[in-house]
């Protein structure tokens, strides 16, 4: 779900946090051996942006964060902040601000004294480390758990433990890698909103490693898919959703059915696909035309599968295997006579085992050129 944003942040004077211009990635690239891990990537980051970094396990999102943060060295390509060249320095030296999914509290030092830490390692004088510490806490929401230690407070508190310790520094730039992925799900929820508030009052920049498409598209100001190593696409949330690059784009952005299908026919209106007892018409996207003959990849979002009207235009028969009730609409999981499983949403009563004829309007199906297809989560990824 694209949220709205709450208001614009101040100026940048009003600001604590804000001190970045510009960080330029250009070409950065990491390899293992003979694994490269992550592909030249080329990004700019503009000071108070909120980017995520969104991909299933193992496509390079720690890579890339840990190459920023200087914990690993680039195999190519450098990184400009403001004009000035910091991969070649160490983490210390880039002052970029790290929050990590196990907390790393110090568990026999107060919440204040670990807010406190990274000051007094500066040799920050005690009076502005209190002011700032003060700043922080009530940033964070913690004023009056100042004198606990971290095992005494809830995995959200040390969560916000470890936010505050990172921004009492005042970084140019805050990495933060799944923060929220030890926290059960209505804690995340709610961390979620704390973690664009912070971000918004405090003035950061924030990039910030996910897997899950939810909760990037609900914090970011623009998000990077990175697919192997390579990115996707990089856009805002609305034009991922609304224009995912790739099928693998819109796998991630919630359309469940992804048909291989081969081009019937085509013309000014639109792409008929057709294979194992489907026919789709829908709509082309990229730069060529498809034509006939043509494999392509069909992308259609549950929310657009629905039972067909009487005398409408069919995809395809099913059959309903699972019906979840969620409220006003049922969700369906249905399969076809060649074995393909379609998730669609039904406004009207569905049994299992009913027999259902399936539809969609042409402009809610994307019609792509053959590609790899994303391994989807079981669970439903529609946001
Ligand atoms: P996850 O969400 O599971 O943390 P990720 O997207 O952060 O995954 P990375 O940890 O960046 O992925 O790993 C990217 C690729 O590089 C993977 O194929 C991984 O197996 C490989 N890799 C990561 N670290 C090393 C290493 N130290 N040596 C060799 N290969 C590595």
């Amino acid at each position: 779900m694209t949220t709205t944003k709450a208001s614009p942040a101040p100026p940048a004077a009003e600001r604590p946090g804000s001190q970045l211009g510009e960080l330029h990635l250009r070409g950065i690239s990491r390899a293992y051996g003979a694994h490269t891990a992550l592909k030249p990537l080329d990004l700019t980051i503009r000071g108070g942006e909120f980017i995520a970094l969104l991909g299933p396990s193992g496509c390079g999102k720690t890579t890339a964060l840990n190459c920023l943060a200087g914990l690993l060295p680039l195999t190519a390509g450098e990184i400009v902040l403001d004009g000035k060249r910091v991969d070649t320095l160490p983490p210390e030296k880039r002052g970029f601000g790290m929050v990590f999914q196990n907390y790393a509290l110090f568990p026999h030092l107060t919440v204040r004294a670990n807010v406190a830490f990274g000051l007094k390692m500066r040799g920050v004088g005690k009076e502005e480390t209190r002011r700032r510490v003060d700043q922080v806490l009530s940033l964070v929401r913690l004023t009056e758990h100042a004198h606990k230690h971290p095992g005494q407070l809830s995995g959200g508190q040390q969560q916000r433990v470890a936010i505050a310790r990172a921004i009492v520094m005042e970084p140019p730039l805050v990495l933060m890698d799944e923060p929220l992925s030890n926290l059960d799900a209505a804690l995340r929820l709610q961390m979620r909103s704390e973690i664009r508030r912070i971000h918004q009052e405090f003035g950061l920049t924030t990039l910030y490693v996910t897997h899950d498409q939810e909760e990037a598209l609900s914090l970011a100001d623009r998000l990077v898919v990175l697919h192997d190593g390579t990115v996707s696409q990089i856009g805002t949330p609305a034009e991922l959703y609304e224009h995912p690059a790739d099928p693998y784009v819109a796998g991630f952005m919630g359309y469940r059915n992804l048909l291989p299908l081969e081009v019937a026919s085509a013309d000014t209106g639109g792409v008929v696909a057709a294979g194992r007892g489907l026919t789709v018409r829908g709509t082309p996207v990229g730069e060529q035309p498809p034509r006939a003959g043509q494999n392509v990849i069909v992308a259609i979002r549950p929310e657009d599968l629905r039972p067909a009207e009487e005398g409408e235009q069919t995809v395809a028969e099913a059959v309903a295997e699972i019906v979840e009730y969620h409220g006003r609409v049922l969700h369906v999981e249905a399969v076809t006579r060649h074995g393909d499983r379609l998730h669609l949403k039904s406004h009207r009563q569905v049994h299992p085992g009913d027999t259902l004829p399936v539809a969609v309007d042409p402009e809610r199906a994307l019609v792509f050129p053959e590609a790899d297809l994303p391994d989807l989560p079981d669970e439903e990824a529609t946001p």
